[in-house]
């Protein structure tokens, strides 16, 4: 049981990466606190609490994380854009940049002087491989944005190294997950969708959200204790 006693606060908890992480925090004995923007999706989720919880909303993000007092923050919202740059609207580069690094940036605001006070704290970011490790085809404002989420968990990482907190982020490639699927329907040919997604990745295979969430749990525990700062690919060879 390697988050026994631990407090962990898990966003876009409902599908995807976020859900079998929450799963996975709480088989390794954490108190987890799940949120989600559906409370739909939260409703067969076995953990400790689990509450509708909109990122966007500021005021409500914060009530909750301070609220919780969580020894571990995953950040786990995002949404994806397809576009080059000529199709990119601001109003998906806003809503983009609020999802996938504003709500880290207040979520992690609202963690850190509890965190502080215990004198310990993890912090875990789910970013991507496209992002600053790498540039992909057709995903200007998801990639943009994902580098964004790199950058802020280096900043803070490196404003708290001495204080007990560590901050990491997780570089997934292709995940087979709910918004993945919605992605793959939505080009109108599922299966050529399907075979130029696992044709980006070396390995020849998609990745689980289970295979995530196992690294979720790692940064989460003691036994990266000596870690921070870091980005960690876990992409099906996409960056070696
Ligand atoms: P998903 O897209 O399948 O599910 C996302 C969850 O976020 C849903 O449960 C949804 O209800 C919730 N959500 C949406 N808006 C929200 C809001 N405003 N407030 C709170 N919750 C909200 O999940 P996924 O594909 O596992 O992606 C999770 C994270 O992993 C994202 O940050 C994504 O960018 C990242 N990621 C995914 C992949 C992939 O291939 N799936 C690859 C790299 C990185």
């Amino acid at each position: 049981m390697r988050l026994q006693g631990k407090r962990v606060f898990v966003t876009a908890a409902g599908q995807g990466i976020g859900r079998a992480s929450a799963l996975a925090l709480s088989r390794e004995g954490a108190h987890v606190i799940a949120t989600d923007l559906h409370d739909k999706f939260l409703a067969d989720l076995n953990v400790a609490e689990a509450f509708a919880l909109d990122v966007l909303d500021k005021a409500a993000l914060v009530a909750a994380v301070t609220k919780a007092q969580p020894d571990v923050l995953v950040n786990c919202s995002g949404i994806v854009h397809s576009g080059t740059i000529e199709q990119a609207t601001d109003e998906d580069f806003d809503l983009a940049m609020n999802l996938n690094v504003r709500a880290h940036f207040h979520a992690i605001q609202a963690a850190v002087p509890g965190m502080l006070e215990r004198g310990q704290g993890a912090i875990v970011n789910i970013a991507s491989v496209c992002s600053s490790l790498r540039g992909l085809p057709n995903r200007f404002i998801y990639g943009t944005s994902k580098g964004a989420t790199i950058a802020l968990t280096k900043q803070v990482a490196a404003d708290y190294i001495t204080r007990g907190i560590r901050a990491n982020c997780i570089a997934p490639g292709t995940v087979d997950t709910p918004s993945l699927q919605g992605r793959l329907h939505a080009t109108g040919d599922y299966d050529q969708a399907m075979k130029d997604f696992v044709a980006r990745q070396p390995m020849g295979r998609l990745g689980t959200a289970d295979e995530i969430a196992e690294l979720v749990v790692y940064l989460s525990s003691d036994e990266t204790k000596y870690m921070t700062g870091q980005c960690v690919a876990i992409d099906g060879g996409m960056t070696m």
